[in-house]
This record gives structure tokens, sequence and C-alpha cells, in this order.
């Protein structure tokens, strides 16, 4: 039988459909990264690249050599200089310049690496490197929310094969934390108790038929209501609103259960694209009990169809039970 769950943070409606896969084509897998392949990969160390004097960030050996690297993205979707100027247009509309930072992370100087392939410490040095450059952005009071995302493959939009993900600092709330922040808001008034730290709790009851993995420090699941087939979320365990607020043995422990989480996905689903997206709230807020940080992963199987454009209503090819058992394999 199809089926439609309700997602319990934003209510959201998914349709899993019980034909399964058998209807759908699967967009191509990914072929795997030669080694140095391009001439003038942006991302190499040794490119000459004119963004070279503007690094904002790296993590250098006693050679100099850099192993994590943060520069601003050629082509930015934001303004990083300039003051916020709102106004209203004619009587009905609102624009405001768009001021922030749009920056790219080079998660390896190596150019044939990918995320799962990175070692555990790189894996730990890149989500410091996270956590730094929101410090350092939280200063700015114009900046509202900052989301970081990975576009791996062809397929999940990446144009650079260079391992990297970027950072997008807006002086606005995207709407898809909007929507998280509104429903966790809903839900906290009735129970008094996060969401997020409820759906935990849930899925740790046995039989955990939606879990892929989970250390003392995080959990990886495929969530009830996914909107994608093998989508999965990594959540901290401990409730925490702000991911800069990470402690060094989460740290670890998130470099570890992502890169295995990732492993699994490549290794199970044959190298499909994916975007991973890192959510977080909004940064004048120190503490939220009601909002909970956390990662979402989306494997790009299966092209988005109008219905699911136009309804905001998803088809979900996998049931997500069976999702997360092909996964743990
Ligand atoms: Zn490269
Ligand atoms: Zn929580
Ligand atoms: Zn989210």
């Amino acid at each position: 039988m199809s089926e439609l769950r309700k997602d319990l943070i934003t209510g959201r409606w998914v349709i899993i459909h019980k034909e399964g896969r058998r209807t759908k084509k699967r967009l191509p897998s990914q072929s795997l990264a030669k080694p140095k392949d391009e001439k003038d990969c942006p991302f190499c160390p040794e490119s000459i690249s004119d963004i070279k004097e503007k690094e904002l960030l790296s993590y250098r050996d006693q050679e100099n050599r850099w192993s994590i690297r943060v520069v601003p993205d050629k082509f930015p979707i934001v303004d990083s200089e300039g003051e916020l100027d709102k106004e209203g247009v004619g009587v009905v509309y609102d624009r405001m310049n768009s001021i922030g930072s749009h920056e790219i992370i080079i998660e390896s100087p190596m150019h044939d690496q990918t995320l799962d392939t990175l070692p555990y410490d790189q894996l730990e040095k890149l989500i410091w490197a996270y956590k730094e450059r929101f410090l350092k952005l939280k200063e700015n009071k114009t900046i509202k929310h900052i989301l970081i995302v990975k576009n791996y493959g062809k397929t999940a939009g990446g144009l650079v094969i260079h391992p990297h993900s970027q950072l997008i600092a807006l002086p606005i709330i995207p709407k898809s934390i909007n929507e998280e922040l509104a429903g966790s808001k809903k839900y906290f008034g009735f129970h008094q108790r996060c969401v997020y730290c409820d759906i935990i709790y849930e899925e740790l009851r046995k039989p955990k038929e939606r879990i892929i993995f989970n250390n003392n420090y995080f959990i990886s699941l495929v969530p009830f209501a996914p909107r994608f087939s093998y989508e999965t979320w990594i959540l901290p365990c401990t409730h925490n609103s702000s991911f800069e607020n990470i402690s060094d043995q989460e740290i670890k422990n998130l470099a570890s259960i992502l890169k295995d989480t990732l492993t699994k996905i490549k290794i199970n689903l044959n190298n499909p694209g994916y975007n991973l997206i890192l959510h977080s709230g909004p940064l004048k807020e120190n503490y939220l009990p009601e909002y909970h940080w956390h990662i979402e992963i989306m494997p790009k199987l299966y092209r988005s169809t109008g219905y699911e454009w136009g309804s905001g209503v998803y088809i979900n090819y996998t049931f997500p039970e069976k999702a997360a058992q092909l996964l743990r394999r």
C-alpha cells in the first residue's frame, strides 16, 4: 500500500509510493574522480587563482602547506561589503540589498578525495573550520543565519570535482529554517519538550528500524516521513540549537558518524550525487529550548516532478524502514 506520512516538525506530508523504484528511472551514479584530471582546478594547491590573496581561514603545517582552506566564492550570491538597506517597493513589496558572506570551504588539498574518503582527523578539521567561520561571522550583526551546503556530483548541482562545501550567510532567515523553527516552537508549546529530542528518544526505542548508526553523541537515521529516497539525518544527542556551540568531543564523534554514514550511502547506493545541508538556529539566539541543529543528507536518485514543486507534497519511492535496513548493510 502507498502511504501518506506527516513530518512531525514541519507538518509536511509525503507520499511513500508502494511500487517503489520499479516505476521510476534512476539518475546516474557519479563516476569516481580521477587524480587531478583538470588542468585548472581552482581549488588545487598549485592553482594560481586570483582568490588566493583573500583567504578567510586556513589550517597549515610547518611547511606552510594547507589542509583546509576557506576562500570567498568567486561568484558570490551576496555582497560581503556595504550596509544593509531595506525599503518598501510600492505599497506591498519589500526589498533589501543582498549583504552577507558566500564562502568556499576546500575540504582537502587532494583533488580526487571525497568527503567519505577523507581520514577522520581531516573531517574533524573541516568541522572545526565550519565552527570557526560561524563564530567569526556571528560578530557581524547584519548576518542573521548561516547555512552550510555541499553539492556532491553533477546530479546534485556540483560543478567542481575538488572536495568542497559552501557557506552562505544571509541577513534573513531562510524559509526552510523558518518552517522548522515555527513547527518546533508549536510542538514545544504543547509538550514543553524539543521535537527533535523526542524524535531521537522515539527512534532509539526498539525496534530501532530507522537508525543507521548511533554513538554516545550522535545518531544517524532515515526520518519517519522523508522527502527523498534514502534521505538521512544526523542529529546531536545532546540538545543544542546552535551548531557553533559544538564541543570538542562532539566534533570528534560527528567526524566519525559523518564518514561512516556517507560511506554506507556511497557503497550501498552505488555512489549517488547528494546534497548535504547543515541546519542551525538563528545567530542571535545562542540557545533555543525548542530547536535542535542537525545535518540533512539527500541522495539524488530521482528527479523531482512538477507535482512535487507545485504542491510541496513529496513522493518518496523507498519506505524509510527499508532504506535504513539497506544503508546499515
Ligand atoms: Zn583540484
Ligand atoms: Zn532537542
Ligand atoms: Zn532541517
